[in-house]
């Protein structure tokens, strides 16, 4: 089968997460035939009411006009969506054991229901791995997953590939289309060529390598965004220590032409969180230990990210004042993404402590959430939740401490009208626009 680059493709995708939702609103966008398959009812419903099921930049509009355009089914058929399409992308989730290693249960699962379907299938099936695995996963879990339940042989029969995924929550869809690298892990050039026409169009270099080379990228590229973090937040503490602006000396390291890097992820600001670096390096440091690999310099990254945020709560104490308002508790703007966000840990210490807690974030929006969002709030942090309110202006105005993590207009404005010169501001978010409101 020769199909021209570029041309419209059937795919479906697996998993219609903070990954599967963009690329499959993306995907649409750029003319394929899509199927989008969750076993999360909720999800599959909003997008049948043309809505996305989460909270990110842009998604919205795009997938109420992909949706109207009647190119894009969901279902919660495995078969029915490999039966009418010809590429897979599987992005579930793979999150953290309490070890750090990874659990393989919703991928591995995913991997046997595909299988069972191939063999009904007239046409060769391209099979690409999008969620973050450790090495060693497509070769010794997943390929023998797909082979045992289909009876088929990869290579042969079917094409399974790993694709790594380098969108950032809050700007993935331009992310989607500006990505840093298409890196494909393939042992066969069936499945190089199917991405090649998918993606080849891309502005960034196109690279094919072995899987295993590929399933590996992930995590040093994951690492080195939270040494970047790190470093930063480091160099930012002490900076204030001796009363110098941590922007201006990162934003003169960046224009340093010997050190040659980007100033992303290099803005001095709070902890790292979310759903991929503090799990990624987790699951780094499991596979290193279990390989008797000593890695210093990696296994200090948590340990003073968390010192970071400890660095926070020790500022408020010593204070001696009592109710905090924060604003602010996804893990970063842009996004309704709760797992491991810093504020949700720094709130909980709040609690901890007995101080009285309120707290601001628009993009959550409690009643709304759905799918992990949602379990975890009930599950993990309910107590939270009852904490969170829409009324902006009383709890800049109620507060002893203001805890700032996002600087939208609307926040801006309300900390212009209401602050008084008693409060403590904690800007912890550092960002360098904070004279616009109230010198601190
Ligand atoms: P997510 O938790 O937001 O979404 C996973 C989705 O998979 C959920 O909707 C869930 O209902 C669905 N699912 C679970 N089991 C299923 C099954 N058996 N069949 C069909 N659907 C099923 O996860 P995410 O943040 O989109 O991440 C997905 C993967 O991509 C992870 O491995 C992650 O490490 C990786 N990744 C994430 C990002 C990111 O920014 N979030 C970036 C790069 C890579």
């Amino acid at each position: 089968e020769d199909i021209a680059p570029g041309s419209p493709r059937r795919i479906s995708i697996f998993g219609l997460g903070y990954v599967g939702a963009v690329s499959l609103a993306c995907l649409a966008r750029d003319g394929h035939e899509m199927f989008g398959v969750d076993i999360d009812p909720g999800k599959l419903e909003l997008l049948r009411r043309g809505q996305a099921p989460i909270v990110e930049t842009g998604i919205q509009e795009l997938t109420r006009a992909v949706m109207r355009g009647g190119t894009v089914s969901v279902t919660d058929s495995v078969r029915d969506a490999i039966l009418a399409t010809d590429i897979s992308f599987v992005c579930v989730g793979t999150p953290p054991r309490a070890n750090g290693n990874q659990d393989l249960t919703a991928i591995t699962r995913i991997a046997e229901q595909i299988g069972a379907v191939l063999p009904e299938k007239a046409t060769r099936h391209v099979i690409v791995i999008r969620s973050t695995v450790k090495p060693g996963t497509l070769d010794d879990v997943i390929k023998p997953a797909i082979e045992a339940s289909s009876g088929l042989q990869a290579g042969r029969d079917f094409s399974l590939c790993f694709q790594p995924e380098f969108l950032r929550e809050g700007t993935s869809i331009n992310d989607y289309d500006n990505p840093p690298l298409t890196v494909v892990g393939a042992d066969d050039q069936y499945a190089v060529e199917a991405l090649r026409g998918i993606f080849g169009h891309l502005p960034c270099e196109f690279v094919h390598t072995s899987v295993r080379t590929a399933e590996m990228l992930k995590y040093a590229c994951n690492a080195f965004h939270a040494l970047k973090v790190t470093f930063a937040n480091e160099i930012g503490r002490v900076s204030q220590s001796v009363g110098v602006d941590p922007h201006e000396v990162m934003k003169l390291l960046c224009m340093d032409r010997a050190l040659n890097i980007s100033s992303a992820y290099l803005r001095p600001g709070f902890a790292f969180g979310g759903s991929c670096l503090p799990k990624d390096l987790k699951a780094l440091l499991y596979l290193a230990k279990n390989n008797d690999v000593e890695l210093p310099m990696l296994s200090s990254l948590l340990p003073s990210n968390a010192a970071h945020i400890e660095h926070a709560v020790e500022r408020v104490l010593a204070s001696g004042r009592r109710s905090v308002g924060m604003i602010g508790l996804s893990f970063k703007s842009g996004t309704d993404d709760l797992r491991e966000s810093p504020m949700v840990i720094l709130a909980e210490r709040f609690i901890g402590k007995g101080l009285p807690l309120c707290i601001f974030d628009p993009q959550v929006n409690v009643a709304r959430l759905i799918g992990a969002n949602r379990r975890f709030i009930e599950e993990s942090i309910p107590h939270i939740a009852s904490l969170m309110t829409t009324d902006l202006d009383a709890l800049v105005r109620d507060s002893d401490v203001l805890v700032v993590a996002m600087k939208t207009p609307e926040v801006l404005a309300a900390l212009r009208a209401h602050t008084r010169p008693d409060q403590l501001l904690l800007d912890i978010a550092m960002l360098p626009d904070r004279d616009t409101y109230r010198a601190n």
